[in-house]
């Protein structure tokens, strides 16, 4: 990764070596940090943040679910973190804020652990490449299922969660696919292993519902809202594997991996095998809109 000069701990601007943590931290030891992933891009008006006020929200939401209290005010973190872009002297990165226990108690329990913040920025391309966003990944349906809300809630963006994630990812990846796609233990589709899901069959859009498994994506919603916009019905619904392999297209949609087409799962080839032209449509009104050149949705642009 490319390290920058400074990260944002617990109020303060420390150099990058020096944002350490304890080896006893709780979270270390049971996955209890929750976090977030957004996106600054440099565009036409200048750096802007997309949706930095729903990725702070999820943040909060995250930390409700599992009763940790973040002891700064959302405003606080979101000017935390837009210092922290300008003392690095960045026009684009990806943010990780994260919350996080620390040492003062042992035992399953946070209770009486000191709650800590960090917000670390750093340059990051295109997650699956530019290729994949051209030409489309190949995705593999995994042998492992996404945790159930039952067990784990899913619209929680902590650490733990991120158990399942790895294994579906190191077992795509070690077959030869570039990402994963989770069914839940219904056999239905829930999401990859760090994005959200869409099909499109004659010119309607889907995506399975957040009680499927899938974290309530801030690219997810986004999709769902310009994808109206440009005249394709978007619907929340329940499909499955093999709903996927016939569909039209396929794609995933996420702060790292922006829109990413899908032209292979299975070996099979989803449509063409190519990019889909829906898919290529909401990716490029995507793009246009991250880089500033629609106005039409500058409310999703946060200036530094
Ligand atoms: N699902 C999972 C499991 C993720 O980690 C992410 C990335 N945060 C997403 C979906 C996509 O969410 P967003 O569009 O908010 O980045």
């Amino acid at each position: 990764m490319n390290k920058t000069d400074k990260i944002w701990m617990d109020g303060e601007l420390v150099p990058w070596d020096k944002a350490t943590v304890h080896v006893m931290s709780h979270s270390l030891h049971y996955g209890s940090a929750i976090f977030e992933g957004a996106r600054c891009y440099d565009t036409e008006i200048g750096s802007r943040i997309f949706r930095l006020s729903d990725h702070i929200k999820r943040f909060y939401n995250s930390a409700k679910i599992y009763g940790m209290q973040l002891p700064y005010a959302p405003d606080e973190i979101s000017d935390a973190i837009k210092t922290t872009i300008k003392e690095n002297r960045l026009k684009e990165c990806y943010i990780r804020p994260i919350g996080f226990y620390g040492w003062d108690e042992a035992g399953v329990n946070p209770k009486g652990n000191k709650v800590h913040v960090a917000i670390v920025v750093w340059p990051w391309g295109a997650y699956m490449g530019e290729e994949g966003l051209k030409n489309g990944v190949a995705a593999q349906v995994s042998t492992w299922s996404r945790i159930d809300n039952r067990s784990m809630p899913t619209r929680a963006k902590i650490a733990a969660n991120y158990a399942n994630s790895i294994l579906a990812k190191m077992e795509a990846q070690r077959l030869g696919f570039s990402e994963a796609i989770l069914l839940n233990v219904e056999g239905m589709v829930a999401e990859g292993s760090g994005e959200n899901i869409f099909m499109v069959n004659q010119g309607e859009i889907s995506t399975p519902p957040n009680s499927a498994g899938a974290l309530p994506g801030i690219t997810r919603d986004s999709v769902m809202e310009l994808g109206k916009k440009i005249g394709y019905p978007v619907k929340e619904q329940n499909f499955s594997r093999s709903d996927l392999l016939l569909a039209d297209e396929v794609f995933f949609s996420g702060t790292a991996a922006e829109i990413t087409p899908v032209r292979e799962i299975d070996g099979r080839k989803i449509g063409n095998g190519v990019r889909g032209l829906i898919t290529e449509k909401i990716q490029s009104k995507f793009f246009d809109i991250v880089k500033g050149k629609d106005s039409s949705f500058s409310k999703w642009l946060e200036p530094l």
